[in-house]
């Protein structure tokens, strides 16, 4: 499960407003992808979304229950970081267990889910390494992991493969997309780089000034982009 819906969501910081009221819908299993130029409210939305802001006003709901005043461990979500944030001491297996440490699960159940984890990103064989000894796709896999972990209702990620050169990239935006395929889970995630989202999404929102411009499928948008804006950021031909 991992639906989500934002009714009339806004956000504020002090006297600016950064996210006008905005009606969302996202569907279980979808992959919605958030595109939009820097600085128009990407991270705040997922943020928004993660609980990592309080929202200004409206409501959040995570398959059908209010989600809006819960904190970010009680939504049932994960988000994904860039692989800096791994811990370099630990080896890859502790890393990965880590989300799980205050899960009051048995050690059992906790192998069974890190060893699933590592077998989908083919991280079997690097168990026993430290983040160091990784290649960079290899760390961000890591990063993966620990979301993968926690059997989320959805993951949320935040232009994981920024950091990533250009040929990383591609290959991370393909094994992101047939994670995808394997896990059937709702994915959110937010680029303002126009390939992914035309390539990995089901369903892409365009921002701009914290506005969706247009929801639609990588395919309508590109036929029937609603404005100049989603045209020129799309690349339609106009
Ligand atoms: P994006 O991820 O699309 O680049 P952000 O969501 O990070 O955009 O930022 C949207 C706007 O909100 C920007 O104008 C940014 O400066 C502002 N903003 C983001 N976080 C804060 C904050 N904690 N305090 C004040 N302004 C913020
Ligand atoms: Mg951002």
């Amino acid at each position: 499960m991992g639906r989500i819906t934002l009714d009339k969501v806004r956000k504020a910081f002090g006297d600016t407003e950064v996210i006008p009221p905005l009606d969302l819908t996202i569907e279980d299993g979808e992959f919605v992808v958030f595109v939009g130029p820097s600085g128009c409210g990407k991270s705040t939305l997922l943020r928004l979304i993660a609980g990592l802001e309080d929202v200004s006003g409206g409501e959040i709901r995570i398959d059908g229950k209010p989600a809006t005043d819960l904190p970010p461990a009680k939504r049932g979500l994960a988000m994904v970081f860039q692989s800096y944030a791994l811990y370099p001491h630990m080896t890859v297996r502790k890393n990965i267990t880590f989300p799980l440490k205050m899960a009051g699960m048995s050690e059992e159940e906790k192998k069974r889910r890190v060893d699933h984890a590592a077998e989908v990103l083919n991280l079997t064989d690097y168990l026993d390494r430290r983040p160091g000894q990784l290649s960079g796709g290899q760390r961000q896999r890591v990063a993966i992991g620990r979301a993968i972990v926690r059997e989320p209702a959805a993951f949320l990620f935040d232009e994981p493969l920024s950091n990533l050169d250009a040929a990383l990239r591609v290959g991370m935006r393909l094994e992101i997309s047939e994670l995808h395929e394997r896990l059937k889970t709702t994915m959110v995630y937010v680029t303002h780089d126009q390939v992914e989202a035309m390539t990995m999404a089901d369903k892409i929102v365009v921002l701009r000034a914290g506005n969706i411009e247009q929801v639609g499928s990588p395919l309508d948008l590109y036929r029937t982009p609603r404005n100049l804006f989603v045209a020129g950021f799309i690349g339609s031909p106009t």
